[in-house]
């Protein structure tokens, strides 16, 4: 007989963790397969901030951005070593397409928004060389600082994962998605290495190959038209100063963090077509990267041989007519029947929202099957040294 599941979780990045912790808490009996292993996809690729996303409000979206730093709140209670407040600087020039004061008013909207939890302040000209050594000066007007946070977004989602294991639920690694058949009645599951099982329900949260995935189930489900965009870090052979948000030679947002003692720097908006599986940066991306870093840090250039290792992660942004940077980062749930649902599709969304999301999917699959009991994860610990509880 195949073994039988309430909830068959697709794909172990942060979405499926998220989704899985929250199944299994609640009493389903709940499996998750990832092809990989947990967090090999773009969960391991991001610029690891935990926020609400200041450039968010360029595109007035403010729920987005409400909801980010709410849920940052909750993580830096949930997860106290793994995500950490932190001072960003952004340092404005004569140059620079939006103005102090612009700026300025973003950042006292994001303290509103974030029920005063991100302080902001001007920081004096006499401290800039103590604040950020080696920045450029030329023409510098003004640095502000804002407070927001940060992570390791693999030691978070395999901190999730954990966490959604010692609930009962199974995870198996290396283990992908062959076919899924609905009966009329339940999910006949094939996975690759041969095994049969069934389902109540199906998720796929498999990020950038969740199209691709869908190409598996019968009936075949509804799907959204998607752009994938990639975006490249680099990890630069340099000691990071703090957390720095500029913007790129293009006008785009560019961050410099700390990363394992040195410098990430990131990110690119390059729309690709291919397998996701085969992403690397490009030249023109690389080049950009550096240009930028070299233009805020002209006293310590660095060259391709600077460049001690890669980031490449897929965006799953809804197809619109306008660039990547503007387009939506709210997540879209599509399932196959909203009343009972028995399939769900979870597309784009950011690190930080996850566990909101997650908690959205498991009100829409109460919808089918009843939750053996009622919890919350906001009252669930996360850690990087496994479950606390
Ligand atoms: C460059 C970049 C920077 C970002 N920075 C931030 C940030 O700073 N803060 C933030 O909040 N968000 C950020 N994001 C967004 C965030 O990283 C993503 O929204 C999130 O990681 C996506 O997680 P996911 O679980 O949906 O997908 P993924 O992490 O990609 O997980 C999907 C998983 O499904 C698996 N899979 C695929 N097919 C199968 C199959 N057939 N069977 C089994 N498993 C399968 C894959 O191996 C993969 O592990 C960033 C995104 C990008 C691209």
């Amino acid at each position: 007989m195949p073994e039988s599941y309430d909830i068959l979780v697709i794909g172990g990045g942060i979405h499926g963790c998220g989704i899985a912790q929250h199944a299994a808490a609640s009493g389903y009996k709940t499996r998750l397969i990832e092809m990989n292993t947990i967090a090999s996809g773009t969960s391991s690729q991001s610029t690891k901030l935990i926020h609400g996303g200041l450039r968010y409000l360029e595109q007035v979206n403010l729920k987005l951005v409400y909801e980010g730093l709410a849920e940052r709140e909750h993580l830096l209670r949930l997860a106290p070593d793994l995500v950490s407040r932190e001072w960003f600087y952004i340092p404005v020039y004569a140059s620079s397409k939006r103005p102090a004061w612009m700026i300025g008013a973003g950042l006292l909207l994001y303290w509103l928004l974030s029920g005063g939890r991100s302080r902001f302040k001007r920081v004096p000209q006499r401290l800039w060389s103590a604040v950020l050594p080696g920045l450029n000066k030329k023409d510098l007007k003004a640095i502000l600082a804002y407070e927001d946070a940060a992570t390791d977004d693999a030691a978070l989602t395999r901190a999730v994962a954990a966490s959604a294991s010692s609930f009962g639920c199974v995870i198996s690694e290396h283990t992908k998605l062959e076919k899924a058949k609905h009966d009329g009645e339940i999910w006949r599951v094939t996975l690759a290495h041969g095994e049969e099982i069934t389902t109540k329900i199906l998720i796929n949260a498999t990020g950038a190959w969740v199209n691709r995935v869908s190409k598996h189930i019968k009936p075949a489900p509804l799907q959204q038209s998607l752009r994938l965009v990639q975006g490249s870090h680099l990890m630069l052979n340099r000691t990071c100063p703090g957390f720095i948000y500029t913007e790129s030679l293009d006008g785009r947002v560019m961050f410099f963090r700390p990363w394992q003692g040195k410098t990430l720097a990131g990110t690119t908006e390059t729309t690709v077509t291919g397998n996701p599986a085969n992403i690397k940066p490009t030249a023109d991306e690389i080049s950009h990267i550096l240009g930028t870093y070299n233009h805020y840090f002209p006293d310590s250039p660095c060259r391709k041989t600077d460049i001690i290792g890669t980031y490449c992660g897929l965006r799953v942004l809804p197809e619109s007519e306008n660039g990547a940077f503007s387009a939506s980062r709210e997540t879209v749930l599509l399932c196959d029947d909203e009343t009972e649902p028995s399939y769900i599709a979870v597309y784009g969304g950011k690190l930080t929202t996850y566990r909101k999301e997650s908690e959205r999917v498991l009100k829409l699959i109460a919808k089918s099957i009843k939750a053996p009991r009622k919890i919350d994860t906001k009252q669930i610990p996360l850690s990087a040294a496994g479950p606390t509880m």
